[in-house]
């Protein structure tokens, strides 16, 4: 297949800025390369390296046992997750902050090292005290409050799977994840607050359960003091349980390979998958990316907006920095409450160092223009972050140059649900970044972008993205299902973990993930990443978001169906429809030109903020959507963009 050259690929290399790389961790290219090499020689010797970085009750007696596809690390390995996320930094740092809390409605809480460990204990033994045991299951569908990551440690503490499932999820999709996952407990509150609106949970898990004959007890945090219903026998209250709770609660020892959680994927592609991570390689995995890619320092005060409710929350608002005793800002709900600069606000208050949030979010500031950034001081800030999706180069620019102020590197970390922690991103300190690119893969991470043979593509050329070798953070099974498991992953190209994304390698060894493997399109025999061309649309100074899909057409093979959302001050016209399809094929090449370019007032996408393309692929060549939609954040925009089209039409 003829190959196309991608114009938007071929951004420059940006120095790390150089009053970052004097005080970093690794500070040259050279430095990360000799970790890089080391690892790749010796990766058993590597992670047993590492590890040291955990408290273990007991060293692991073996670093890996490799029967493809599964995998066992630290085997004989003796500790607690919670011990390694809270007791351990009792004795030097007690009082300092773990985590800073607020609510959207402006409530605050602040939580010392011993204040959570306290009330962590606290609820690891009320756990005990209903019958909870090693092994269990206990699902969370908590909103973004203290409660939630101490339920998180209290399960790991005592050896309980949790399995948390996004506050913004429906009766049904509960539903589905309590049953598959046979969860005997579950948490969730008497409500939260999103955009000033009371989230009703306590109403929405009361009908879930009903479906639910595994669920014997629903334990509820009194967030909003709003009514509900109370089913007795069967419901507690939180406070009312950790109040008669004994705060003293030993951390017991556990096998490196005991469960720690079940976590759904967020449903871009088809049907969650219940991904199992297991306890001392999983942990490993987060500590030890925390710790090396946002270059963490004693004094950060570190800011991950992901909500809980995904592996983002898990890993890098939970147990990441737990483990590294950072302490964390945690906030309740939508940015845009009151008004669009509530996230700058928080990180003006808290003096926030570090700030790491999602390309989608990153879009919707940029459209809601600058003047609500600059208005705050975001002089504390020295590091950025983003994840969840490809990051558009002219994204990227935003970030670096507005929140940034050309001052902070930016880490584009790649990474799924399934690898537990990050695997493609910058160390900020040492590696030159290109804006659109997660740049090379971590030391201890194995990558290639090959072809369905198993074979290294040429630089420039598209591929599919594999990891080779096996790394510690990496899902066990798919909980339930391990033929899924070994299908999905194992033996598309046998022997290797594939992916499922689409991505290029250049010339420097850099890797563009260019996004699933089902978004390429192809049109008259060249292959295009619908990532390029929404690049190519967001680079219009108009264009706030853009989303490409290809619809079947007789003579080209596949024609390009853009949707787009316009920057604050900018208003739908047939003229900019044409400046549009002309800017595409003036950045990519007329190959590139778009045959239609819809308006959007919003995208579809999944309730963890990405674009779902394959329902507005069904759009474009159906002109209505039959697909599964649960994990849709709101059906109404895709009524709207059919109507909409239907309106065109007329
Ligand atoms: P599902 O697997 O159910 O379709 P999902 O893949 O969206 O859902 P996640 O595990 O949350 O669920 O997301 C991982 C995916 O997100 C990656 O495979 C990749 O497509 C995308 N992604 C994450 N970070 C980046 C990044 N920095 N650059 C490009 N893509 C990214
Ligand atoms: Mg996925």
């Amino acid at each position: 297949m003829q190959e196309f050259d991608p114009q938007v690929l071929n951004e420059k290399p940006i120095a790390p800025p150089p009053e970052f790389q004097r005080r970093a961790r690794i500070r040259s290219l050279d430095e990360y390369g000799k970790l890089y090499e080391r690892a790749k020689n010796d990766p058993e010797g590597f992670w047993g390296e590492q590890a040291k970085m955990l408290d273990w009750f007991e060293p692991p007696k073996k670093i890996l046992e490799w029967d493809v596809p599964h995998a066992k690390w630290f085997i004989g390995g003796k500790l607690n997750v919670s011990y390694n996320c809270l007791d351990r930094h009792l004795a030097t740092n007690g009082k300092k902050v773990a985590l800073h809390w607020e609510g959207e409605d402006g409530k605050r809480v602040r939580l010392t090292y011993a204040e959570m460990h306290e009330r962590v204990c606290r609820f690891a033994n009320a756990l005990l005290g209903l019958g909870v045991k090693t092994g269990d299951c206990v699902a969370v569908y908590m909103p973004m409050i203290p409660e939630l990551p101490i339920a998180l440690l209290a399960c790991a503490r005592i050896g309980a799977i949790h399995s948390v499932i996004f506050g913004g999820f429906s009766a049904i999709a509960l539903i589905d994840r309590i049953g598959d996952a046979k969860s005997k407990i579950l948490i969730t509150a008497d409500g939260g607050y999103r955009r000033g609106h009371v989230v009703p949970l306590k109403e929405t898990a009361d009908k879930a359960v009903e479906s639910c004959p595994t669920i014997e007890k629903m334990i509820v945090v009194k967030r909003t003091g709003e009514e509900v219903a109370w089913t007795q026998g069967r419901d507690l209250w939180w406070h009312e349980l950790e109040q008669k709770a004994s705060p003293h609660c030993p951390a017991p020892s556990f096998d490196s390979e005991q469960p720690l959680y079940i976590l759904y994927t967020s449903g871009t592609t088809g049907k969650p998958k219940g991904v199992l991570h297991t306890t001392a390689g999983y942990l490993l995995g987060a500590m030890y990316t925390t710790q090396l890619v946002f270059d963490l320092r004693d004094d950060d005060v570190y800011w991950c907006t992901a909500d809980v409710g995904w592996v983002t929350g898990h890993s890098y608002l939970v147990y990441g920095p737990l483990a590294n005793c950072t302490t964390c800002v945690m906030y309740e709900g939508a940015p845009d409450f009151p008004k669009k600069d509530r996230f700058w606000e928080i990180i003006e208050r808290y003096k926030v160092s570090i700030f790491y949030s999602s390309a989608t979010a990153v879009r919707a500031f940029m459209a809601w223009g600058n003047d609500w950034v600059t208005k705050h001081d975001l002089s504390s800030v020295r590091l950025l972050g983003t994840v969840g999706e490809p990051i558009n180069p002219a994204a990227w620019k935003w970030y670096f140059d507005v929140v940034g102020q050309k001052r902070c590197p930016i880490v584009d970390t790649w990474w799924q649900t399934e690898t537990g922690a990050i695997m493609i991103s910058p160390l900020p300190g040492a590696t030159p970044t290109k804006p659109g690119s997660a740049t090379l893969p971590l030391p201890g991470v194995i990558t290639r972008v090959v072809t369905m043979q198993g074979e290294s593509v040429a630089p420039g050329e598209t591929g599919y993205l594999i990891i080779e070798k096996p790394w510690p953070s990496m899902l066990r099974t798919i909980f339930g299902d391990d033929e899924r498991f070994k299908r999905d992953y194992w033996s598309r190209i046998p022997g290797v973990y594939f992916t499922g994304d689409a991505a290029q390698c250049d010339a420097d060894g850099y890797i563009w993930v260019l996004g699933r493997v089902d978004d390429v399109i192809k049109v008259a025999g060249h292959r295009l990443s619908s990532m390029e061309i929404e690049s190519a649309l967001v680079s219009h100074p108009s264009v706030a978001e853009a989303a490409v899909v290809a619809r079947p057409d007789e003579i080209k093979g596949e024609a390009i169906v853009c949707f787009v959302t316009l920057r604050s001050g900018h208003s739908h016209s047939a003229a900019l429809q044409t400046a549009l399809i002309e800017h595409v094929a003036v950045t990519i090449g007329s190959i590139a030109r778009p045959s239609e370019v819809r308006f959007a007032d919003l995208l579809p996408k999944t309730r963890s903020g990405k674009i779902m393309r394959r329902l507005l692929r069904e759009l474009a060549e159906k002109g209505g959507v039959s697909g599964d939609v649960t994990t849709l954040e709101d059906m109404g925009v895709i009524q709207k963009l059919a109507s909409a089209k239907a309106l065109d039409e007329e």
